[in-house]
């Protein structure tokens, strides 16, 4: 049998099947890991295989952007890319078992060339390379200045983001308001597997992201599976859109909403509203961000001491409260209410989100909601208490708003707030 190595286009046979695709270099040494044609990785056990067979040499001797300038065609809508780290922008180093970031824009046609089918790749940004946790307001702001000057660019037809997962619903919400008068798509995507290992969900996310970026929409969207199969996925809306999942491929669920669009490799289908793409609007930036705002639980217990923390350390803060809007007060045992009215007495801005995530707050049912609204809290309705704290800390960046906080806090500026949500 001729030598086999990575990069060589192999036909396996297992007791169970045949598989072709290209050898990839495998984390384990019991395992191949192969990339079929779809793009899909998958890994087979060298104990399963009955007999391997080269069909094709890897080519070698190719020089420098040679396999950037074969695979671009300069037909397909021309869009940019800005990569900012995460798992889908890492690799593990077989020889070294050292996590590698992919910054450069030949490693993204070698791992995932099934993309540059579907559009041309004007230019590839690295503004920085990290993981999402440890991104702030400023990374967003950059984000969305790169983002800015791509979309006003009558050249580019939209913008993909790779990202992180774990935080990645803070940065669409944050790019949701900081790009006012959005002209075209502005596609966040990311992986829950790096493309090393089997079943790496990053080519399809790429792939639809990729259709999701050329389509007829003007919205911020997380694009990702839409199930554990790897067959299509869901574009998002940024500021509906939450983790929900430690590991699976489709961790990534709209709440208190529909989906925009249902997106294969080769289609998109609208299943929710949107606005239209309009190339001839120019984007504008509206970074303002106020970095003095918390996020934090209510919890049975939950000291008095630290309302009055947080009042003299921030300017909002937005508090996860129960179903409809109810936290410790009248018979409890630490009664939150008058170090709550003392707190906004002295400016602090107190908003309520509900915990349960799902559903929308109502703090007019009972008794206790309508002593809390009397107190000064700020109730948001159905927004998720994530983009509630970025939307707080945009409004409050606002000096102009001072007098208006609430309601700008109510007023539905990027999909955040759904008046049509079932009871
Ligand atoms: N902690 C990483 C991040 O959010 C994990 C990931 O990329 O999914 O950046």
């Amino acid at each position: 049998m001729a030598e086999i190595k990575p990069g060589n286009k192999i036909k396996i046979k297992t007791v169970k099947e045949i598989i072709e695709g290209r050898l990839l270099e495998s984390p384990q040494a019991n395992l191949y890991l192969i990339k079929l044609d779809s793009g899909y990785n998958i890994g087979v056990k060298k104990e399963d295989v009955v007999s391997i067979e080269k069909i094709k040499e890897k080519k070698e001797g190719k020089k420098k952007g040679e396999e950037k300038k074969k695979r671009q065609k300069q037909d397909l809508p021309k869009i940019d890319i800005i990569m900012t780290g995460g798992t889908i922008s890492s690799r593990l180093d077989p020889e070294t078992g050292a996590v590698k970031w992919l910054t450069k824009p030949s490693e993204l046609f070698r791992f995932y060339p099934e993309m540059f089918d579907i559009v041309n790749v004007r230019k590839v940004k690295v503004p920085f390379m990290k993981a999402s946790e440890n991104m702030d307001y400023k990374d967003w702001q950059v984000i969305a200045k790169s983002c800015e000057e791509s979309l006003n660019d009558k050249d580019c037809e939209g913008v993909i983001i790779t990202h992180g997962t774990d935080f990645l619903h803070y940065t669409s919400s944050a790019l949701s308001f900081f790009l006012q008068n959005l002209n075209k798509p502005v596609v966040l995507t990311y992986a829950q597997r790096s493309s090393d290992r089997a079943s790496s969900d990053a080519s399809l996310n790429l792939q639809c992201a990729a259709r999701t970026a050329i389509s007829d929409m003007a919205e911020v969207v997380i694009v990702g599976h839409a199930s554990i199969n790897d067959n299509f996925c869901f574009a998002m809306r940024g500021t509906k859109v939450r983790k929900m999942h430690t590991s699976r491929r489709d961790a990534f669920k709209t709440i208190n909403d529909k989906p925009i669009a249902k997106v294969w490799p080769d289609k998109i289908e609208f299943v929710g509203k949107y606005n239209q793409r309009d190339n001839k609007k120019k984007v504008k930036l509206d970074l303002s961000f106020n970095e003095r705002v918390a996020l934090t639980k209510f919890y049975p217990g939950m000291d008095q001491e630290l309302i009055e923390w947080l009042s003299g350390k921030y300017e909002g803060v937005v508090l996860e409260v129960s179903g409809l809007g109810h936290l410790a007060i009248d018979e409890a045992r630490k009664n939150l209410l008058p170090s709550i009215k003392k707190a906004t007495d002295n400016g602090l801005i107190i908003c309520a989100a509900p915990q349960t995530i799902y559903g929308r707050l109502n703090p007019l049912v009972y008794s206790p909601g309508r002593k809390l609204m009397k107190a000064g809290i700020i109730f948001l309705e159905d927004m998720l208490p994530e983009t509630s704290l970025v939307k707080l800390g945009w409004v409050l960046g606002h000096s102009s708003w001072r007098n208006k906080i609430k309601e700008k806090m109510l007023e539905n500026i990027a999909g955040e707030l759904n008046k049509r949500l079932e009871e």
